[in-house]
């Protein structure tokens, strides 16, 4: 059965700062929503917020995976429940070394789940590594070196990617993907994005200020946000008007 999650009326605060006011929005697996808006207007707080980050505090609403409510689990026990949250800006890790770090990740979530398939060892899971790898251009000596030490912007944003397609979440969440990336890594990482997300049936929402990402990737629907909240919602109309437009346009002064 399709998975569904259910975001209502989702409020949230850094200390006394109140930051998303009310935001709601429904996906299910197999969907690609898109999320655009000025910078300022929530679009990562929401994520964090859905992914368990403690330094925001959810003041009001619910976020609903398959009739369970999930704000009262952990990030771990998000990420079990089959979450995933690629970062607009993600952390170097020393020490930990990528491949490693994923094979342990897999085999964590799969025996929380706990699937039938036996733990992956390393030698099987660096020929999927690999392969998954060379999908999006990403050199296999990157296995073994610490998690974004020293990766480029656009290297940082193909291991998010690579991350994705090795964990296989059930719901993704990418933050601003195609920022950092020039246009031969946006065509090679929104390819492998929508081929993996096909392949594995997930709900994907992406992040995006750039309406140039819709060259690339066809939504299923498209939210603008605004101090907080979505305040439009649609198809790719809604692009012509922010071409035409700007953001400023959704904005109800
Ligand atoms: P976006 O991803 O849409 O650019 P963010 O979710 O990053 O927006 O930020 C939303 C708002 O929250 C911004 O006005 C930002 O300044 C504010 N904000 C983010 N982090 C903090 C913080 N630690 N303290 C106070 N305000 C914050
Ligand atoms: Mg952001």
């Amino acid at each position: 059965m399709l998975k569904t999650l259910k975001i209502k009326n989702l409020h949230a605060a850094i200390g006394s700062t109140k930051i998303l006011n009310g935001v709601s929005l429904d996906i299910s697996q197999g969907e690609v929503h898109i999320i655009m808006g000025q910078n300022g207007s929530g679009k990562s707080t929401l994520l964090s917020v859905l992914m368990g980050n403690p330094k925001y505090t959810v003041t009001a609403g619910s976020v609903i995976l398959d009739k369970k409510g999930i704000l009262e689990l952990s990030p771990t026990q998000r990420a079990q429940n089959g979450l995933f949250l690629g970062f607009q800006h993600p952390q170097v890790v020393a020490g930990v070394a990528l491949g490693n770090f994923l094979r342990l990740a897999k085999n964590t979530i799969a025996t929380a789940q706990k699937s039938k398939t036996p733990a992956i060892g390393p030698a099987p899971f660096a020929a999927i590594l690999r392969t998954e790898m060379e999908k999006l251009k990403i050199d296999p000596a990157f296995m073994s070196r610490s998690i974004n030490e020293g990766f480029s912007g656009g290297e940082k944003k193909k291991s998010e990617v690579l991350q994705m397609a090795v964990l296989e979440p059930s719901f993704a969440f990418l933050d601003e993907i195609d920022s950092g990336l020039d246009i031969d890594a946006l065509k090679i990482v929104a390819k492998q994005l929508g081929a993996v997300q096909k392949k594995q049936g997930m709900g994907l929402i992406i992040v995006s200020h750039n309406p140039r990402i819709l060259d690339f990737i066809k939504p299923d629907k498209i939210h603008i946000m605004s101090k907080g909240k979505i305040v439009a919602q649609g198809g790719k109309e809604i692009v012509k008007k922010i071409e035409k437009d700007g953001f400023d346009s959704f904005i109800k002064k």
